[in-house]
């Protein structure tokens, strides 16, 4: 089926969003056809403004609109306890557990070599970097738990552990191949609680 030119293209706009299907695109490209015009513009203002006021922390690479972020501005954080997530997703995830108490890097990433993703294509040299005054008693690497992210983990030991760091591991609490970002708080909690060094 043929749609006129501005709906095909808000339909496209759609499609190109994760877990969207051809169906939903197109049922929220006529969803905002019948929307207030009022409604409409602050949707697309909403848009606008996230992209404009959200960038990344120059400590931690956690998305924020303060520089440095929350987490790592806080007092009340423990700065000597850094746990190493994939994605800023991950650290929404474990905030919403409530009793982790350090603070976070993101690596935006985890190795692969199959879709060329190496060390410099992570935040690699920035976390080494926040190791280099000595306040660093141990990281948690909380990638993960799939082959990239257990490879991550594994790549980051090998190259913490020499500076006289802790390094563990979060705990298989957590199914394998699955996403941090949607494991439930109690699972992670535990994952957390029951990590081991490596
Ligand atoms: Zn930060």
């Amino acid at each position: 089926m043929q749609y006129i030119a501005p709906l095909a293209q808000l339909i496209e706009h759609f499609r190109a969003l994760p877990g969207i299907g051809a169906k939903t695109a197109v049922r929220l490209a006529y969803h905002v056809l019948d929307m207030e015009p009022a409604k409409a513009q602050a949707l697309a203002q909403a848009i606008l403004e996230a992209k404009e006021k959200i960038g990344y922390c120059s400590t931690c690479f956690n998305l924020t609109d303060q520089d440095p972020c929350q987490i790592c501005a806080s007092e009340k954080r423990d700065h000597s306890i850094i746990c190493v997530v994939e994605q800023p997703q991950d650290v929404a995830a474990m905030e919403r557990m409530r009793d982790y108490q350090g603070v976070y890097h993101v690596l935006h990433g985890a190795l692969s070599p199959l879709e060329g993703v190496g060390p410099d294509q992570l935040r690699i040299k920035e976390l080494l970097a926040r190791l280099m005054d000595n306040t660093v008693k141990e990281v948690i690497m909380a990638t993960n738990p799939s082959v990239e992210g257990e490879a991550t983990a594994m790549y980051l030991a090998k190259l913490l552990k020499p500076l006289g760091i802790r390094v563990t591991r979060i705990a298989h609490g957590l199914p394998m191949g699955g996403d941090l970002e949607y494991a439930d708080e109690v699972t992670l909690a535990k994952a957390m609680e029951n990590r081991r060094e490596i």
